[in-house]
């Protein structure tokens, strides 16, 4: 594929192909645009869960026990603020700790989250682009049925049990997209793929910064989604617990109906029933990523799905 990948990812499931393409696409060819709706500051930190997932995962760092946070972990910062009484609800390793750190006291210091993220990307020897979405604060608020939560008293600390109604992203009225984002959009990517990640709580508070949406769709870029549903439910998380709540159908084809007018190729899983007509070409492939041949024949098809619709156009 000539020219560079955009991909628009939240944190686990959209890091998963994320992966995936950064293996299969020549190095310095793919830059990911991450979510930042869910960071927050706790304990004095600022905490940004999907950039961090993007960061160990690509630079192979994740912890594949847990599903999150780093390699090689150790807990005596946890234990120890347990017996200080301190709160323990969000679980912080001390090697997950010291980014967090390091990232407080140069926000403070008067730099941007994204050339402090570029920066640590650099060190953990990534060779793609990791970008927030935005480097003004955007926080997504989730009202339920215990009234309005913090993204993370939602996710972490209540588990996700509060029914949803509606899900406000503060602050996106003010953001603009961060520098690098804008310009890797400008710059004629080759492909654009939205990762199967949450459409409501990962993908939409990227959306939500005004300006995102129309450069994506100016790009020129064929726009690719893959559903984040695998025989009609999540792999993991709340995508299909928030759709019911919303009163919205468990299929594919509402996630394709939730990114309308953004599309133009869709990629179903093979468990999943024909979407039917939805305005754009459709694959239907196995979308499961449980190994890592898994996300590289993911990431192959998805591009040969782009390179396709470009040609065809
Ligand atoms: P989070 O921010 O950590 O919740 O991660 P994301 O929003 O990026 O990803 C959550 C979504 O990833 C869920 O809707 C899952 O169904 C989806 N997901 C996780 N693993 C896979 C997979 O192997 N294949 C597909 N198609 N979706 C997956």
């Amino acid at each position: 594929m000539d020219g560079g990948v955009v991909a628009i990812s939240g944190g686990i499931g959209g890091a998963k192909l994320a992966l995936g393409l950064y293996r299969v696409l020549p190095k310095e060819t793919l830059t990911v645009i991450v979510n930042c709706g869910d960071d927050f500051d706790h304990l004095g930190l600022r905490i940004c869960p999907d950039i961090d997932t993007t960061l160990y995962t690509l630079g192979g760092l994740a912890n594949t026990e847990l599903g999150w946070g780093r390699r090689d972990e150790t807990w005596s910062f946890m234990e120890t603020l347990g017996a200080l009484g301190g709160e323990t609800w969000f679980r912080l390793g001390d090697r997950d700790l010291a980014l967090h750190a390091e990232r407080t006291r140069r926000l403070a210091a008067g730099e941007s989250l994204s050339a402090l993220i570029a920066d640590i990307a650099g060190r953990f020897r990534i060779r793609a682009a990791i970008v927030p979405m935005s480097d003004e604060p955007v926080r997504t608020r989730v009202q339920t049925s215990e009234g309005e939560l913090a993204f993370q008293d939602y996710f972490v600390r209540r588990r996700c049990a509060p029914q949803v109604s509606a899900i406000r992203f503060e602050g996106a009225a003010r953001a603009r997209p961060s520098a690098p984002a804008a310009a890797a959009l400008a710059a004629h990517p080759a492909a654009l793929i939205l990762c199967p990640s949450n459409p409501y709580l990962s993908v939409d508070p990227i959306l939500s910064v005004p300006g995102l949406r129309d450069l994506i769709r100016g790009c020129g870029a064929p726009v690719i989604a893959v559903s984040p549903l695998v025989g009609g439910d999540a792999v993991k998380g709340p995508t299909g617990k928030i759709m019911r709540e919303l009163g919205v159908p468990l299929t594919a084809a509402a996630i394709a109906r939730h990114y309308q007018g953004l599309l133009d190729g869709f990629v179903v899983d093979e468990r999943d029933p024909d979407p039917g007509d939805l305005g754009c070409p459709v694959h239907v492939t196995n979308t499961l990523m449980k190994s890592l041949e898994d996300r590289e024949e993911l990431a192959r098809e998805v591009l040969q799905f782009a390179t396709r619709i470009g040609t065809g156009r």
